[in-house]
C-alpha cells in the first residue's frame, strides 16, 4: 500500500492469544514458553513505521493454541465486536497449531462480517535470528489495513502465512516444519505477497449488506470417527454411543467411502435413528466427498449421512458447533451443513 495520508487515518486491533510468534526457548528446560506482546514489539521496530495506528489486545497469559477452546473463540467474537466500529480492520497473533479451527469457527461467529480479520502466526519465534515471524505479522497488518474507495479489501476471516492469504475456513496447517505451514487445496489464495501483495478480487467474500451479527452459542456435543481398513466394532460403537453425542464427523476414504459391511450401516443407521447426524467428511485434503459416486457410498447416502462436500475437518468441526448452537431442527441443521455458509464449501 503506498504511503498516504490516507493510511495515517487507518486502525488496527491487534489481539496477540499467543503462539510460538510469541515464546522463547527456557535455557533451563530446553522448552518454548510464551512471552508477552510488549517483547514482541521490542523485535519489530518496523511496525512504528507502517504508519496507521494501532492497539494491542494481549491475552495473560499468552496461549499455546493447543489449549484453544470454543471458550476463546466466544472471547475472540466478543473482543470484535465490542471494537467493530472502533477499527479498520484485526489481526490475531495465534499458534499454527489451531489456527485453522479458530479462523473457522470466527467465520462462523462473525455474520456479514465486512472487515478483515487475519489471523497469523509463525514456525520460528520472533527472538529467533531466522524466523518467519517478522514478515507474517508485518504484511498480516498491510493485509488488514488495505482499503479499496474507501473500503476494506479482504473482508473476511483469514488466515496470512508465508507469502500467502487464505479464506480461514478452507485453511488447514499441513506442515510442522516449512515455513509454508499451511494450504488450502479445495480454494484458491485471496491474495500472494511479493514485492507487491497481489489480492485475487474474485476469489474475496463480497461486503455484505447487512450489519455484523455476532453468534456466541457453540455446542461442542460431536465426535469424531476415523474410518481404518480393519476399524473393530467395538470402536465404531463406542463413539456411536458416547451419552448426550449430537453429531458425528466420519471422515472416510476417496470420495466419502467406507466399509459396506452389515454391522457397520447398521451401527450408522441406529445412530441416525437416534437422532445424531453423521457428517461425511474426507480424510483427503483436497477433492470432495460425493455420495453414491461409488457403492461404497451410496450405502451411506441411503441411511441419511450428510456429505460434508469439499469441507476441511476445521471447518466442519466449527460448523458442527455453530449449527447446534443455533437451537434449529435437525432437518435445517443438515440443511444448512450442505450449504455454503461463509464460503466455506463448492456445492457443484
Ligand atoms: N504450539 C504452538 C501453538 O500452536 C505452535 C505454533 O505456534 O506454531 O501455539
Amino acid at each position: 500500500m503506498p504511503k498516504s495520508s490516507s493510511r495515517s487515518s487507518v486502525k488496527l486491533l491487534i489481539i496477540y492469544t499467543g503462539g510460538t510468534v510469541g515464546m522463547v526457548y527456557d535455557n533451563a528446560t530446553g522448552t518454548l514458553h510464551p512471552i508477552g506482546f510488549k517483547a514482541i514489539r521490542e523485535n519489530i521496530p518496523e511496525i512504528a513505521r507502517l504508519g496507521f495506528e494501532y492497539q494491542v489486545h494481549a491475552f495473560n497469559p499468552p496461549l499455546d493454541s493447543s489449549n484453544m477452546s470454543p471458550d476463546v473463540w466466544v472471547e475472540l467474537s466478543s473482543i470484535i465486536e465490542k471494537n467493530y466500529d472502533i477499527y479498520d480492520g484485526f489481526v490475531i497473533l495465534h499458534g499454527s497449531d489451531t489456527m485453522a479451527f479458530t479462523a473457522s469457527a470466527l467465520s462462523f461467529m462473525l455474520e456479514n462480517l465486512g472487515k478483515p480479520v487475519v489471523l497469523t502466526g509463525s514456525q520460528l519465534p520472533i527472538g529467533e535470528i531466522r524466523n518467519d515471524a517478522k514478515e507474517n505479522i508485518i504484511t498480516a497488518l498491510e493485509i488488514a489495513a488495505a482499503r479499496e474507495k474507501g473500503r476494506a479489501l479482504v473482508p473476511e476471516v483469514c488466515i496470512y502465512f508465508d507469502f500467502q492469504l487464505f479464506r480461514g475456513n478452507r485453511s488447514k496447517k499441513y506442515n510442522a516444519e516449512k515455513f509454508e505451514a499451511f494450504y488450502s487445496m479445495n480454494y484458491p489464495p485471496l491474495a500472494e505477497a511479493g514485492i507487491e501483495i497481489k489480492y485475487k478480487k474474485p476469489f474475496i467474500l463480497k461486503h455484505p449488506e447487512k450489519p455484523l451479527l455476532v453468534h456466541r452459542k457453540l455446542d461442542p456435543h460431536i465426535a469424531v470417527l476415523k474410518i481404518f481398513p480393519g476399524i473393530p466394532q467395538e470402536v465404531v460403537d463406542a463413539v456411536l454411543n458416547i451419552p448426550g453425542l449430537k453429531a458425528v464427523i466420519m471422515e472416510t476414504f476417496g470420495s466419502g467411502n467406507a466399509p459396506t459391511a452389515g454391522w457397520f450401516i447398521e451401527s450408522l443407521k441406529n445412530a441416525i435413528r437416534k437422532g445424531i447426524t453423521i457428517l461425511d467428511v474426507t480424510q483427503c485434503d483436497g477433492g470432495a466427498v460425493e455420495l453414491g459416486r461409488y457403492e461404497t457410498s451410496a450405502l451411506l447416502k441411503e441411511i441419511g449421512v450428510v456429505s460434508g462436500h469439499d469441507m476441511t475437518f476445521e471447518a466442519a468441526v466449527a460448523k458442527l458447533m455453530f449449527l447446534l448452537g443455533q437451537k434449529i431442527s435437525r432437518k435445517e441443521l443438515e440443511r444448512q451443513i450442505e450449504t455454503p455458509l461463509r464460503g466455506e464449501l463448492t456445492r457443484g
